[in-house]
């Protein structure tokens, strides 16, 4: 047996959700391989947004063997099977884009043409009827799914947590697995002279903490990578126009726990509802080309539904990518490497794959292989890219033209990469494959048929069937998903069933 690599000294700086997220995943999925520390300073503080989140959340916590039900309890969390976006393609139109796919394959053919087929002749029910998720989401009910092929395995969830809580938890999580705390304001980044590579952070109090790699978890002051490494930023406003949100708290307004996040379209941009356990989550996503920040409090105050627990708070934002997550010896996560607005609660995802991809090139042993930092660059930009795309989306795929952020954003021109995905759907109903990154078919088809914009054309295979023995086919799927839906708890009885067993095993 060769000997042991010597751990990687990693200094992660910034204790947000990304700054606790790497400490966890490089203290738990790389032991012995790396000896981590963590400054974050309490004087500066956290975004302290950032509630919902994406399924694939589910496979870093069971990777790092969190108890969910405990993780739950601690983060006030509730189960999110979808978002609900409502006036988006018009007004007084809602669709749910769910964790979970709709109707399936059949003969070799999506669902989705054989549904454009019925609609072609009158005969379609709303799509969301063919979903679980969907179907549940609207019944306020919730239960994993099954772990077979039937249909009520045909969905995932994610956690809508309180973002104050996420890093506590995470931060007690990784202080058991050994990461040694650093509390105190980074004041000076010192640099190897020759090669440029940074080799220590200096704290006010003078303290120096040296390290082998560093992660940029700063936030969106991005230390190390922007400001130390002077990383350009490529600035994607023109397609993503919305800058600044206005955040609200509210108390719960009714007894409904929803399991599910809500996106609903404003003059200006977007507003979000995201019901935790203990209260409800709320902020303007504004322009501010559009709106001024009054006015978007005015309009969070007026739109809100509960008791507001604290004033509207405003956070300003630039949405677009560092050219290099990964420079010298800087890794950068989280809001430090770049940020897409919160319309499809991308952005923890982002860092987590961040994570991922860097445990997997980790520099095992301290040296850097070049090939495995430009891999790394390459899979965040596409990541960024893939999101970016499907954010524009949800903007451009509409009809509304009551406001000049509308008008904007309709008319705008796109990135090409979506100009390509739209004519493919638009000549045959047709989704482009790819096998990495977010959002497949069942997301862009939500987003497509939800925001009214139908193919010309689609598969012509489904004008071989009857149509009315197609609507009776899809009428059984429509029963057989209402029918498991009336199976499912209530979101809220769910909840309390879990933290009883919780305290039972106490
Ligand atoms: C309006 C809004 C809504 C959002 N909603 C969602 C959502 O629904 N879903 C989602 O996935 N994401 C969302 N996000 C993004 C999400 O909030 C962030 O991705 C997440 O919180 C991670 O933030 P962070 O850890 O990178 O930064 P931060 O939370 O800002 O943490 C930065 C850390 O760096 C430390 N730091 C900075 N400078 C120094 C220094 N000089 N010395 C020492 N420490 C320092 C700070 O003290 C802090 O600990 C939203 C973001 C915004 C703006």
């Amino acid at each position: 047996m060769g000997e042991a690599p010597t751990p990687v000294r990693v200094v992660v700086l910034g204790g947000g959700t990304a700054g606790w997220m790497t400490a966890a995943g490089l203290a738990g999925l790389l032991p012995g391989l790396a000896r981590v520390s963590l400054i974050e300073s309490e004087e500066i503080g956290i975004v302290g947004v950032g509630e919902a989140t994406l399924p694939h959340i589910r496979s870093f916590v069971e990777r790092l063997g969190i108890d969910e039900a405990a993780f739950m309890k601690a983060t006030h969390a509730t189960y999110k099977l979808g978002i609900d976006f409502r006036d988006f393609g018009r007004i007084g139109q809602s669709y749910i884009h769910p964790f979970g796919s709709f109707g399936e394959e059949v003969q070799g053919v999506g669902f989705h043409h054989w549904w454009l087929e019925l609609a072609r002749h009158g005969l379609a029910r709303d799509l969301g009827d063919y979903s679980l998720a969907v179907a549940a989401a609207r019944a306020n009910r919730f239960r994993p799914p099954a772990e077979d092929d039937s249909l009520a395995s045909t969905y995932g969830y994610a956690y809508q947590f309180d973002a104050t809580l996420f890093g506590p938890f995470m931060r007690q999580f990784s202080l058991n697995l050994g990461v040694e705390r650093h509390e105190g304001r980074v004041v000076a980044v010192e640099r190897d002279g020759a090669s440029g590579d940074v080799t220590a952070l200096v704290l006010a109090d003078g303290r120096r903490i040296a390290g082998d790699l560093f992660v940029d978890c700063s936030g969106f002051r991005s230390l190390l990578l922007g400001q130390e490494l002077g990383e350009a930023w490529e600035d994607w406003a023109h397609w993503l126009p919305c800058d600044r949100a206005a955040a609200m708290p509210c108390a719960h307004a009714s007894a409904e726990l929803r399991p599910y996040t809500t996106a609903t379209a404003m003059p200006a941009g977007w507003r979000w509802q995201i019901p935790l356990q203990h209260r409800m989550g709320n902020g303007y996503v504004f322009s501010s080309a559009h709106l001024s920040e009054d006015e978007a409090c005015a309009a969070i105050l007026a739109a809100a539904e509960g008791t507001p627990l604290a004033e509207p708070r405003i956070l300003k934002f630039r949405p677009g990518r560092r050219t290099r997550s990964w420079s010298h010896n800087v890794i950068g996560v989280g809001l430090a490497s770049g940020f897409l607005e919160p319309l499809e609660s991308t952005s923890i995802y982002l860092a987590q794959m961040a994570i991922t991809y860097l445990i997997e090139l980790f520099p095992v042993g301290g040296v850097i292989d070049p090939r495995d930092r430009d891999a790394f660059n390459r899979l965040v930009d596409m990541e960024y890219d893939r999101v970016r795309d499907f954010l524009i989306l949800h903007y451009h795929a509409t009809t509304r033209d009551d406001s000049d952020f509308w008008n904007h954003v309709r008319t705008m021109q796109v990135p090409d990469s979506l100009a390509g995905k739209l004519e493919l759907w638009r000549q045959a109903g047709r989704i482009a494959k790819y096998s990495d990154g977010l959002f497949y078919d069942a997301s862009w088809i939500a987003v497509f048929i939800g925001q009214g914009l139908l193919p010309e054309a689609h598969d012509p295979r489904t004008a071989l069937i009857d149509p009315n023995a197609l609507a009776r086919a899809s009428e059984r799927l429509r029963l057989a998903v209402a029918g498991e839906v009336a199976t499912m708890p209530e979101h809220r009885e769910y909840l309390a069933r879990e933290a009883a067993r919780l305290a039972e095993a106490a």
